[in-house]
């Protein structure tokens, strides 16, 4: 059996990002993943601003003759390009608006007395205050955004506070899903005996279209060795990478191993994790006469087993890292935090376990009581999973790893 890490470790080090870029409107490219650096250019603030509404003044001309009392010189609302500030002066400025020339500090309105055409200051500023000063969020030249980044809205809105109207980003990683069992029947039919519904469908897809990705789900394929190979020749064709769902244990009825060997190759790798185990990975050989000098001439391919929690928690560590790095982001792994376990457990196999956990009001983590890999429950209950390592039992108050589901599912 192979250990998680190593597992991962093997399987990343197979992805690399797809080739394919297009430039598209910012307004449109939340999710995306940049395929170059951002670069600004422009100073943003691209001048010296007011962050208040008050008075422009140039310090000095308080401090020489102790004069409180000035002539208002000139009125700078937001987006007016202002005159030099005339010695001896105050400018009446608002937030946002342009600091005129000269004048080195602002007096917030609630610090003066304002009486015809004339202002008091009742405060003695310090130079720069109250001024933005160009550039103080970003330079001229800099790169605000690297390549690989995905594009959060706050990242959109950075790339639009130095103006860009469109976005180099990589093309959406192209995955096609398909699911094994004859006994899967779809929500809306009648559930015959011995049917269960195919819940990973919407599992699934619902993971990949959150990762961007763009799916083409060809739904629930028969247990048949004929029907699963047409299935993996047509996915072939045009997606990055094939996804299936159960199917991949050693019994008879599993077509998903043969199909893909004689397809392609595969290996089969036992992983010493609860839930999980049994994970495929392999790629499929994409028709000569289809593939260009550019594309490859294989599509990746991951079987991921049949049991809910074991094919959800198997994407979220193997699957979702995976794509990510097809999507062409430089960092994958899951940020995990240090929480107290509220909870003893006993010791378990050894298997790395990922417990299904939720963060309790005092902070600490609960346990769902049943962490069968079929129970589908517990993903929707906790917040994330608790990251066992083989072989240790937790004891009330120690401290645990704790992926949380918001590092996991995006
Ligand atoms: P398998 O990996 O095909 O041996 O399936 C393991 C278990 O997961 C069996 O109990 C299957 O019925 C169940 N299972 C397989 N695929 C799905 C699916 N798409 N939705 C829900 N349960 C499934
Ligand atoms: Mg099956």
């Amino acid at each position: 059996m192979l250990s998680t890490a190593e597992a991962l470790a093997t399987l990343l080090s197979a992805a690399s990002p797809i080739t394919g870029t297009e430039s598209i409107p910012t307004l449109d490219a939340l999710n995306r993943v940049l395929s170059a650096d951002v670069t600004s250019p422009l100073d943003v603030p691209p001048m010296n601003t007011s962050s208040m509404d008050g008075y422009a003044i140039r310090t000095e001309d308080l401090a020489t003759d102790g004069n409180r009392r000035l002539p208002v010189s000139q009125r700078i609302p937001a987006g007016h390009a202002p005159e030099p500030l005339k010695p001896g002066t105050a400018a009446r400025i608002f937030t946002g608006a342009t600091v005129p020339p000269g004048a080195d500090a602002i007096v917030m309105q609630e610090q003066t007395e304002a009486a015809g055409n004339e202002v008091t200051i009742l405060h003695n500023p310090a130079p720069g205050e109250w001024i933005t000063a160009q550039g103080a969020d970003i330079r001229n030249g800099s790169t605000i955004l690297p390549a690989g980044t995905r594009l959060t809205p706050q990242a959109l809105g950075l790339a639009a506070s130095v103006g860009c109207a469109e976005l180099q980003v990589r093309r959406r990683v192209k995955v096609a899903v398909f699911f094994t069992g004859d006994e899967l029947t779809m929500p809306g039919e009648p559930l015959k005996p011995g049917a269960i519904y195919n819940s990973n469908r919407f599992t699934l897809r619902g993971l990949l279209e959150k990762l961007g990705c763009e799916v083409t789900d060809y739904g629930i394929v028969p247990d048949k060795l004929d029907a699963t190979r047409a299935t993996l020749r047509e996915a072939a064709q045009a997606h990055d990478l094939i996804l299936t769902c159960g199917g991949v244990s050693v019994g008879e009825e599993d077509h998903v191993k043969p199909a893909v060997e004689a397809e392609g190759r595969l290996s089969m790798w036992q992983i010493a994790m609860k839930p999980g185990k049994p994970l495929a990975f392999g790629a499929v050989r994409r028709a000569a006469q289809q593939t260009d000098a550019a594309a490859s001439a294989e599509t990746f391919f991951i079987g991921l087993p049949g049991n809910p929690v074991s094919s959800f928690a198997t994407f979220l560590l193997f699957v979702r890292p995976f794509v990510l790095l097809l999507a062409g982001m430089q960092t994958v792994a899951p940020r995990a935090l240090s929480l107290r376990a509220d909870f003893t457990q006993k010791k378990a196999d050894r298997r790395n376990e990922f417990l299904r956990a939720r963060i309790n009001a005092a902070g600490g983590l609960d346990l769902f009581p049943n962490q069968s890999s079929a129970v589908l429950t517990s993903t929707v209950w906790g917040d994330g999973l608790i990251d066992n390592p083989p072989s240790h039992a937790i004891s009330a108050g120690e401290n645990v790893r704790f992926i949380p589901f918001s590092e996991l599912l995006n």
